[in-house]
């Protein structure tokens, strides 16, 4: 079927980039862009329903469920999702065309995460139904607030779902397939200490920043090894330079594509608090006061490990083959909702669909990028129906 001219409307493909990507959608406010989002789906024939994860988690709108009813009828339905929300700054996002490349003009991230993925869905489905394609059943889950923990797919009741099979769209890079991300805890870590005048009796304190200062000298942080990480992020404790202080409150993670050595690490770190305040007690006025941890661990969410002979992997190399070109799997070191999913039992990879220096106001998206992802979706809901 494909090489040839590109099925692709290039230029509304751009078009429609540039307008979601003018929309304003940080996590928990994406209710202008799903109820555009919303017009232009049944505009396009789906059934569209809006579930209530909106207000479990304190946004605006819930999770878009689009489903698109097949052509070819024996096919098996296919799942297509992205995130409507965005990371900041983007309360106003001025989108700057420059030939191909399209960035901001510096004030605000462009959204390309995740609305590069949104487009390029758009388009293979409009590309589907226009040249009459045969396919199956295509549902469209477009989530809330995946930049804020994966919150609208963690709240998606994923037996709405018809596909046992589907993509994210939610990587940077083109043409490339994510088969394996980390899984993920978040940790807290609250030391207590005992306060004192820091010049007429430090030996009456107990420094919570001494002692916190000891455990992380003792971590292993940073990269520690090819499939983990770790990091403390935010240390917050003290009053002033003349009080022993008794609070320090310190926020970090830990990721691995191994479940044993994320739990390995996380042990590791929390053992490194408990060293650090075991035995380190002050005695002030009669009574003991000892030191101690508060530890709390947060399992944000599990790993992504799709096998490369999985019917996903090889549906998305045999698409990409038809085209004249590779679609390499690899790892990442970030989560999506594709973790989530996957714990659904949900066959999802993630497809790399543009965006380039996601997360800062460099960001930019090659729309030639934005028409390739789309003409591998067709193809691949092409063969997800020959098959
Ligand atoms: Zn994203």
């Amino acid at each position: 079927m494909p090489t040839g001219p590109s099925l692709i409307d290039r230029a509304r493909l751009q078009d429609e980039f540039l307008e979601l990507v003018s929309i304003s959608s940080l996590s928990r406010r994406e209710g202008a862009i799903a109820r555009r989002l919303e017009v232009i789906l049944k505009g396009m024939g789906a059934d569209v329903s809006v579930d209530d994860a909106g207000e479990r988690i304190g946004g605006d709108t819930g999770n878009l469920l689009a489903r698109f009813t097949g052509t070819a009828p024996s096919a098996p339905a296919f799942l297509l999702s992205c995130h409507m929300d965005t990371v900041g700054p983007a309360a106003a996002i001025h989108p700057v065309v420059e030939g191909d490349i399209v960035r901001t003009d510096g004030t605000s991230v462009l959204g390309g995460d995740d609305k590069a993925g949104i487009v390029a869905v758009l388009e293979a489905i409009r590309v589907l139904r226009e040249r009459t394609i045969p396919h199956g059943d295509v549902e469209v889950l477009l989530t809330i607030s995946e930049e804020s923990g994966l919150m609208g797919a963690k709240h998606f009741d994923a037996g709405r779902l018809r596909a046992r099979r589907g993509l994210v769209l939610d990587v940077d890079g083109v043409s490339e397939l994510i088969t394996r991300a980390p899984a993920a805890n978040r940790m807290t870590f609250s030391v207590h200490g005992w306060s004192a005048h820091a010049g007429m009796c430090p030996e009456q304190g107990l420094s919570a920043i001494q002692m916190t200062a000891d455990a992380i000298a003792a971590m292993r942080l940073g990269r520690l090894d090819a499939e983990t990480t770790a990091n403390l992020g935010v240390i917050q404790g003290g009053l002033a330079g003349n009080i022993v202080p008794d609070r320090v409150v310190v926020r970090g993670e830990t990721r691995s594509l191994d479940p044993a050595k994320l739990a390995r690490q996380t042990e590791h770190m929390r053992q490194c608090f408990e060293a650090a305040v075991a035995s380190r007690s002050v005695r002030v006025g009669g009574r003991e006061h000892q030191a101690r941890v508060e530890v709390e661990v947060h399992h944000q969410y599990d790993r992504l490990d799709v096998p490369d002979g999985a019917g996903i992997v090889t549906l998305v190399q045999s698409a990409a083959a038809a085209l004249g070109r590779a679609c390499p799997t690899r790892a990442t070191g970030g989560g999506s909702d594709a973790n989530v999913f996957t714990t659904r039992d949900i066959e999802v990879a993630n497809l790399a669909c543009g965006m380039r220096e996601i997360h800062t106001v460099n960001e930019w998206v090659d729309v030639k990028d934005l028409v390739l992802t789309a003409e591998l979706l067709v193809e691949a809901v092409r063969q997800n129906a020959a098959a």
